[in-house]
């Protein structure tokens, strides 16, 4: 394949935006080479500069679930836009997605609207802080949950006392009240509780992992951390951002059973506009500004295209009772397909899955926490990527990301993606 004009794209793009890029994974740099730049793309494919198609694994990181340009979204979206594009007062259609959300995720009967899911996590923490008075949070290694400030911790050298910044510009005074536990080991989050006994807000985690590839919950853990919750005064936060409208109606809340305080949305909310929310009983968001005195506010939060997008594609995933059905069966399809050739070519590797989230790690090792998500062969992955972007398919230009599966992926589409493995395979 040919990727001149994206190159010459990226070149002008570098002298104007930092690494020519607005968000550092689309750089290439877990993969080498240079970017390729989308131009247009519809259903399963993507289009590039230079006219080469590719088969789309990661719909914009997650929020084209029923495909790119999917009508329905596009639709209300040129037609919001023709009366206006922001108004900075409320809206009727404010209240009709937030009743329809209400109505699909269990165990929340408030939501507020923001603009992003690093928004809505930033500001989940600070309403559990205002709740509970108090000002710890746990989080766990290799969950992401945005670039605000109190997630950039890693694990300081005294795990057990307090995190440290993993970005410059992070404050040590932010990162000693985040602590940081390992994801699918109770043991690490009972230490923390207890060494930090009554001073922790909320426990924050990815119900089912997508940031350090695909890690679901080991059976029983979810439910665990409920009740270390429920003991401890502590509020319980999903961040469903990835999750929220992917693995089913409710989320992972519904598929798992586990009900949280606090969720919070991103991706999938806004069917691909810039739209975070989260949500909680009554008496939790009523802490909120105007009713509380939690303050936070947003010039651009409910923007009537954004609403628009988001309650066409709730509509379209509410109104279709086998979407999920569908997309996990797709994904299992894809997942035996993969199996099968990296088995009879000898290659080393795990696939981790749930639902329409699948993650290959080459290496034969389970994978269950960012330690072992780590360990997966780079280079391996690397030859892998760029393989199969040759054969015109697009995954996360990174090994720890999750493949996105959207449902306009036809059983075409996957056994042409299976064939290109086939061929990238014998090269790996
Ligand atoms: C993508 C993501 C975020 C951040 O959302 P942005 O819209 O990129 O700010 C937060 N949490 C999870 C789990 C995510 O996958």
């Amino acid at each position: 394949m040919l990727y001149k004009r994206s190159s010459e794209l990226f070149c002008e793009a570098e002298k104007v935006i930092p690494g020519g890029v607005n968000s550092p994974v689309r750089a290439f740099k877990a993969v080498g080479g240079t970017p390729i730049f989308a131009k247009s793309a519809k259903g399963a494919y993507v289009f590039d500069e230079d006219g080469n198609r590719y088969i789309d694994y990661i719909n914009s990181w997650g929020p084209m679930v029923l495909g790119h340009a999917y009508p329905p979204v596009v639709n209300a979206v040129i037609e919001k836009a023709k009366l206006g594009t922001s108004f900075g007062m409320p809206t009727e259609m404010e209240t009709q997605i937030a009743s329809l959300a209400i109505k699909m995720v269990p165990g929340i009967d408030k939501i507020r609207f923001v603009n992003s899911g690093t928004e809505a996590c930033m500001s989940a923490i600070r309403l559990a802080r205002g709740y509970t008075k108090k000002d710890k949070i746990i989080k766990f290694a290799g969950c992401y949950h945005g670039h605000s400030d109190s997630f950039l911790i890693q694990a300081g050298s005294g795990a057990v006392t307090f995190g440290s910044p993993n970005s410059p510009g992070v404050t040590k005074g932010t990162a000693k009240d985040t602590l940081l536990a390992k994801y699918n080991d109770l043991e690490s989050v009972n230490t923390l509780v207890n060494a930090n006994f009554g001073e922790i807000a909320a426990i924050i985690i990815e119900p089912v992992a997508g940031n350090m590839g695909c890690i679901p919950p080991k059976e029983g853990f979810l439910e665990e951390l409920r009740q270390i919750c429920d003991k401890n005064g502590i509020l319980l936060i999903f961040d469903e951002v990835m999750t929220g409208f992917r693995l089913a109606r409710g989320g992972a809340q519904e598929l798992l059973k586990v009900q949280s305080d606090i969720v919070t949305f991103g991706k999938v909310i806004g069917g691909g506009l810039p739209v975070g929310a989260f949500a909680a009983r009554a008496e939790i968001m009523d802490y909120l500004a105007p009713l509380g005195p939690v303050y936070q506010a947003g010039t651009l939060s409910g923007n009537p295209l954004a609403m628009a997008a988001g309650l066409a594609m709730l509509n379209a995933l509410e109104e279709d009772t086998s979407v999920f059905q569908r997309l996990a069966e797709k994904t299992l399809y894809l997942e035996n397909g993969i199996r099968k050739v990296l088995t009879s070519n000898e290659i080393s590797y795990t696939i981790n899955r749930l639902g329409s989230m699948i993650s290959v790690h080459f290496d034969s090792n389970p994978v269950y926490d960012f330690q072992t998500a780590s360990k997966g062969d780079n280079e391996t992955f690397k030859k892998f990527f760029h393989g199969l972007l040759e054969q015109g398919v697009y995954i996360a230009p990174s090994a720890y990301e999750t493949w996105f599966i959207s449902d306009a992926l036809t059983y075409e589409d996957l056994d042409f993606t299976i064939d290109a493995i086939e061929k990238v395979a014998k090269t790996l």
